[in-house]
């Protein structure tokens, strides 16, 4: 019911093919429906519990399977942050309540699942942190052995711990994530292991359903979409989701598709505001959101065409504003993010300030990972304890009370 196709020649592959590019002209994959043929329907969906799995009939996995419960994640209305800025209709789709505290899991539910079903024996990726927690985890469950490649010293401190403490074989590159996904895309394609970065369109399967499920929480189509930007692959995979449920004729119009990135890691908004046909590499891209340090991101080109599209944009924001809008989201909302997460509603912040959007847009932002993923970050912003000494007397003076 599907096959892989190629998104500039069209060149069209057999699903059982282990290819992640092109073979003719090195472009990006993607997985296609025959839409037309697939028997499904809204109520059958509604039916189900609100998960990755609900849409099933959509995704590529014909075995049971390799799942720990992914998706299925909070829709908050953020009606304090949303009055301050002046957005009524301001949302934000939790990604850290998924089973290892990012989205990533989504797209590794159904890529592990590929991975067994297509007779792969090993699964391996590069990572800024949270795909490896996720590998590690999603391998761990499918039995299968994971091998993850990242940025010596670059990852934050939860995210190594659990790709650890998920068994997967850890290893620490002195170089960047950029040269640490060339090195293990070779180590995958020579050695025949399965690689699961955004590059594997059967991960980007799983990543879609946050629309389906933005959809279906919100009970209508948002007006725009908003996602932290960095190898591009989400905002992608949400925005080829979304087109299938139009072509089902399930929904009538798509989301204005709105990227945000770090001030210092921006190539996707620099060819969007540039109006570049393709998206130029940053050579040393640098934030406090380690999620989004990404330079070259490998989607980018999926991710043009999303914004394009769809009359989106695509913004940057500062470090201060990430880590700023970061605290809003923790001490206005009860919304604890890592830093790239709240990129996302930083950037919404930027764009009605500057102007650019309609305050009467019904928004959901994309909140990426959770706030435990990144406890050093965290530590760094916040004043310490109050340490003092264990009596009533000195428990009042701190709270300013009187006995
Ligand atoms: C992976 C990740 C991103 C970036 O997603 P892309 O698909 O690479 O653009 C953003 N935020 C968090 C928390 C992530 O883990
Ligand atoms: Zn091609």
């Amino acid at each position: 019911m599907y096959h892989l196709a190629c998104i500039h020649c069209g060149a069209e592959y057999a699903p059982g093919e282990i290819i992640y590019t092109c073979p003719k002209c090195g472009h990006l994959l993607t997985v296609d429906y025959d839409l037309d043929a697939i028997n499904v329907s809204r109520e059958a969906w509604n039916r189900r519990p609100i998960s990755v799995w609900r849409y099933r009939e959509i995704l590529p996995v014909t075995i049971p399977p390799v799942t720990l419960q992914e998706g299925g994640t909070p829709l908050y209305h953020l009606e304090r942050l949303g009055a301050e800025m002046g957005l009524p209709h301001l949302y934000a789709k939790h990604e850290g309540m998924n089973p290892t505290g990012s989205f990533k899991d989504r797209g590794m539910t159904v890529g592990v699942s590929m991975a067994v079903q297509l007779g792969m024996k090993s699964v391996a990726c590069a990572s800024t942190g949270n795909t490896s927690a996720s590998l590690a985890a999603y391998a761990a469950k499918g039995g299968i052995p994971a091998v993850v490649l990242l940025p010596a010293g670059k990852v934050a401190l939860g995210k190594v711990a659990q790709a650890l403490m998920h068994g997967a074989k850890v290893i620490a590159v002195r170089g960047n994530f950029d040269r640490s996904l060339e090195m293990v895309r070779d180590l995958c394609l020579k050695h025949g292991i399965y690689l699961l970065n955004s590059v594997n369109p059967y991960r980007l399967e799983g990543q879609k359903t946050i629309g389906f499920e933005a959809v279906d929480q919100l009970g209508d189509v948002p007006d725009r979409l908003v996602l932290p930007v960095g190898n591009a692959g989400n905002i992608s995979a949400v925005y080829k989701g979304l087109r299938e449920l139009e072509t089902l004729g399930f929904i009538d119009r798509l989301p204005m598709m709105t990227g945000i990135q770090a001030a210092g890691s921006q190539p996707l908004v620099q060819a969007i505001q540039g109006s570049l046909p393709a998206v130029v590499p940053e050579a040393n891209p640098e934030t406090v959101a380690t999620a989004i340090r990404i330079g070259a991101p490998v989607n980018g080109e999926k991710a043009l065409i999303a914004i394009r599209e769809t009359g989106g944009t695509a913004a940057s924001v500062t470090d201060e504003e990430i880590l700023a809008m970061q605290r809003d989201l923790a001490q206005k909302e009860g919304i604890g993010v890592e830093p790239a997460s709240a990129a996302s509603v930083a950037g919404i912040k930027k764009l009605v300030e500057e102007g650019r959007i309609d305050r009467d847009e019904r928004i959901v932002c994309v909140v990426t990972g959770h706030l435990l993923k990144d406890p050093e970050t965290v530590i760094r912003q916040c004043p310490p304890p109050i340490e003092i000494d264990a009596t009533e007397q000195a428990l009042l003076s701190v709270l300013h009370l009187s006995s």
